[in-house]
């Protein structure tokens, strides 16, 4: 039976979506295929796989069943035309940047990308001839200003990685056709559930599949979405690099996807009780995420986001020596370099996110010292406010 999700809810379709043309022999869970090749008696039917005259597998570097079962998941939950997928989030976000652009071409982008896109723009992307132009992402102006020089790309992250700011996705991307230039939007933060980027004019939509949509921190992993044309060239690029998603993660991923809308919808609901208790605490300097009404870009968020996100980062005071006494004093959280998952992960930008990044390059890009990103989990909302008023007590003790 062929179940049409277009129609269903995000929770209807990520349980169902991608999954029938997979089940094999009545098996209720797609199968994880492990083959390498796929094998064919008629020669006449090889070549017509081979050309793309009809669907089948050759190889797989190229595609794979398990594989193509999770991309479809994921393009009916961004409501994309086409997908394709890569061993990991870095892996998707590289290929889009080498397929699409070229020596002499320019790329726009804002300060607080995630680390490892960060170092793509000042240290890859240069060597090959690329001018990259990175703006304030606060500033809208400078943004504009950036597009209307004249670029290729215009590669967007919201809300971003680690200190939680906003952009306008709808207003940014008419600005990037009207010079002539494509938006991507890594949408690994907002999730599929919460934010829709293509529907709000992005051409592109990137996410680092290890983290929500699998959910379990169990299995590494990227996806593509946008429209064929542009999805069809970023595969052709992977197929040929070999960037590509191993079949049992993808397995994985798509297993993980199933609770997508029940996880995301019950982090957005903790993270917001738990931004407004942080808020409240005299020892903490400062709250960063979008529902909060102190958010500078708060309205923004209202209009593109239908929930704010499981990720909030808070500042407690003393520096970064109040980090280091917190952080062990916290018993329900991984101190750990993920986001996204089932369990809460904290940990300073300075050995998770922007790792690779330096002290002075951190500074550039507005990332107080003292951060702690805390990525809320699915546990009971009381426990953890517990465990972080606990924490946050004995620091005052100090
Ligand atoms: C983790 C992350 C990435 C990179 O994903 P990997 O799967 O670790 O390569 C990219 N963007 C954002 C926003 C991330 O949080």
């Amino acid at each position: 039976m062929k179940r049409d999700t277009e129609e269903t809810g995000p929770g209807t379709r990520a349980v169902w979506a991608g999954e029938d043309e997979y089940l094999l022999q009545g098996a209720t869970q797609v199968p994880v295929v492990h083959s390498v090749s796929f094998g064919y008696d008629d020669v006449d039917d090889w070549m017509d796989v081979a050309q793309g005259k009809r669907p089948g597998h050759i190889y797989g570097r190229n595609t794979n069943p398990t594989v193509q079962a999770f991309e479809e998941k994921v393009r009916a939950l961004e409501g994309a035309e086409a997908v394709t997928s890569f061993a990991t989030g870095m892996a998707a976000i590289s290929n889009t940047f080498f397929t699409l652009l070229s020596p002499g071409d320019s790329i726009v982008s804002i300060n607080d990308t995630y680390g490892g896109t960060n170092k793509l723009f000042l240290e890859f992307l240069p060597r090959f001839g690329i001018d990259v132009r990175l703006c304030d992402t606060g500033d809208r102006a400078s943004i504009e200003e950036a597009i209307r020089r004249g670029c290729t790309l215009v590669h967007l992250e919201t809300p971003t990685n680690p200190t939680l700011k906003v952009v306008d996705i709808a207003s940014l991307a008419e600005v990037a056709h009207g010079a002539g230039a494509a938006v991507s939007v890594d949408n690994t933060f907002a999730t599929p559930v919460n934010q829709s980027p293509l529907a709000l004019g992005a051409d592109l939509v990137i996410h680092s599949a290890t983290k929500f949509l699998g959910g379990h921190a169990d299995a590494l992993g990227g996806v593509v979405c946008g429209s064929s044309d542009l999805v069809t060239r970023i595969y052709h690029f992977r197929e040929i690099t070999g960037a590509t998603l191993d079949p049992m993660a993808a397995y994985l991923l798509l297993r993980g996807m199933k609770t997508l809308h029940l996880r995301v919808g019950r982090q957005n609901e903790s993270a917001l009780q738990i931004a407004r208790f942080l808020e409240a605490q005299p020892a903490v300097e400062a709250v960063y995420y979008p529902g909060l009404e102190s958010h500078p870009a708060h309205e923004i968020a209202r209009r593109q986001m239908r929930g704010f996100g499981g990720v909030l980062s808070f500042a407690p005071k003393g520096g970064f020596e109040a980090v280091r006494a917190l952080l062990p004093r916290l018993r329900y959280a991984h101190r750990a370099a993920n986001l996204g998952a089932v369990e809460t992960v904290v940990g300073p930008p300075r050995t998770t996110s922007h790792v690779e990044s330096t002290m002075e390059e951190r500074v550039a890009m507005g990332i107080p010292e003292s951060l702690v990103r805390y990525s809320v989990g699915i546990e009971d909302v009381e426990d953890l406010i517990q465990d972080l008023a606990q924490a946050l007590e004995s620091l005052d003790g100090d």
